[in-house]
């Protein structure tokens, strides 16, 4: 078997270093990581932290969770831990939950096996893609299984030991992703991975080795036999790190982008009115603003940016077929969403929000009395508003009705009124003299 010789080539020893030595800041590890690590200690099991937050404390940056790795199985680790969880069937790992911070603990893995630990990407997968059971190994098994060498680093806070497999602290310092074994090969085994490469060389400012690079440009397609639900949670990683417009164009550039939104890329190739579409990285470079700003970032906001152009384009042929506006938007909705539901599982509580946000820009347009306060009073108003703007600043809506609804939130119900009043035209008119015989 082809996976078992690279097993047997590549399995190496550790090169150890101290933390302190590569500056790496303890003090950047949560308080529930080292009850996690410790309690597994005490009852004589291995535990390392690894993965992400070991190479983040290398480069100083403070870690977004925390991974630990041990030679117990998860039902011993459940049983060191009253707050452990186990979860997923095939391959078992186990949450130990502290408030709303979770220790993802995993016990080594041998034979090649699926990343994920939810059940759904177990369906029979294409040629080439990991079908086997999976099965606990060693230490060094368990580095060889981890996708970069930066991700394959391990720690041990207890004797500030580094252990390093596959000199990934030389590719930390070069800021290179390299990746563990044959690119193509590990990508066939588990095509997110190539996602995985993308999202940390935006996030970490790092080149991709020559050939894990190439390997991306020449099996992007093994995207499509990654099932819907999982590519859900990824896209999110991709657009939510902080540095959305970086990724969106490392996507592209790689053609990943077109089996995440294939209806989007291809609309992105016309040009609009002789212009390039600068919606989507208007509103990408936007998200990457509030991140920044520690602004609150919704799953709904993201799709229904990712989904717009093709929203609209199914809108305008509907309108063509005589169908009125808003039965339009509700129409083009549909079928914008439904054609993305087979590529990425959007869930339905977020569809639904998106259908919101892309109605709201129709009545932000109009500004029709009734609507006016009711869309003031709606929960996803300041989403609506907030998408409204972006359209505004490529032109899609005018400046001078953004500017009025950022003033109408600003006064009082009186303000209120007579902003509405002094809005011309014959429909406002009539409402006019109806408020006037309500007051
Ligand atoms: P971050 O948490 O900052 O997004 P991470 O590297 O910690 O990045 P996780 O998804 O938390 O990513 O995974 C933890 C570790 O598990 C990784 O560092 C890597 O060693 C391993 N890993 C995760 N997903 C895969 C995969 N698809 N293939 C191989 N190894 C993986
Ligand atoms: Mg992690």
């Amino acid at each position: 078997m082809i996976t078992q010789n690279a097993e047997s080539q590549n399995l190496m020893e550790p090169v150890y270093h101290s933390g302190k030595s590569l500056g790496l800041n303890k003090a950047l590890i949560s308080r529930h990581a080292m009850t996690v690590l410790k309690g597994l200690r005490q009852k004589g099991y291995d535990s390392y932290l690894v993965g992400g937050c070991v190479r983040d404390m290398l480069l100083g940056l403070e870690p977004k969770d925390f991974d630990v790795a041990t030679n117990a199985s998860p039902e011993q680790v459940r049983q060191t831990f009253r707050n452990g969880r186990i979860i997923g069937r095939r391959f078992k790992i186990v949450h130990v939950r502290f408030g709303r911070e979770v220790i993802e603990v995993t016990t080594y893995r041998g034979a090649p096996a699926e990343w994920h630990h939810d059940e759904r990407i177990h369906r029979v997968g294409e040629e080439g893609r990991l079908l086997a059971d999976n099965v606990y190994g060693t230490l060094d098994e368990d580095a060889m299984r981890r996708d970069l060498s930066v991700n394959a680093l391990y720690y041990d806070p207890t004797t500030d030991e580094v252990l390093d497999y596959h000199d990934g602290l030389r590719d930390i310092k070069d800021g290179l992703l390299r990746v563990i074994g044959k690119p193509a090969e590990r990508y066939r085994e588990d095509p997110v991975r190539m996602l995985r490469v993308v999202r940390f060389a935006s996030k970490l400012g790092f080149e991709i080795e020559p050939s894990a690079s190439t390997a991306i440009d020449q099996h992007a397609e093994l995207l499509t036999n990654v099932p819907a639900a999982r590519l859900f949670d990824e896209v999110l990683k991709l657009f939510h790190s902080g540095s959305a417009i970086v990724t969106f164009e490392k996507l592209r550039q790689h053609g990943l982008f077109e089996f995440l939104f294939p209806a989007t890329e291809n609309i992105l190739r016309s040009e609009e009115e002789g212009y390039p579409r600068t919606f989507l990285p208007l509103a990408l470079k936007n998200t990457d603003k509030r991140i920044r700003q520690g602004k609150p970032v919704i799953p709904a906001f993201l799709y229904a940016v990712l989904l717009w152009e093709p929203m609209r384009k199914y809108k305008e042929a509907a309108m063509k077929q005589g169908l009125n506006e808003y039965d339009s938007i509700q129409q083009g909705a549909d079928q914008a969403i439904v054609e993305e539901l087979s590529t990425v599982a959007i869930p339905r509580r977020f569809t639904a929000q998106m259908r919101e946000i892309w109605v709201m820009q129709y009545f932000f347009d109009q500004r029709k009395s009734r609507q006016v306060f009711r869309l003031l009073e709606n929960r996803k108003f300041r989403a609506g508003y907030d998408f409204m703007l972006l359209r505004a600043s490529v032109a899609q809506a005018s400046s001078e009705v953004a500017d009025w609804w950022t003033r109408i939130q600003d006064v009082d119900e009186n303000e209120r009124r007579k902003m509405l009043n002094s809005l011309s035209g014959h429909s406002k008119k009539r409402r006019r003299r109806k408020k006037k015989t309500n007051s």
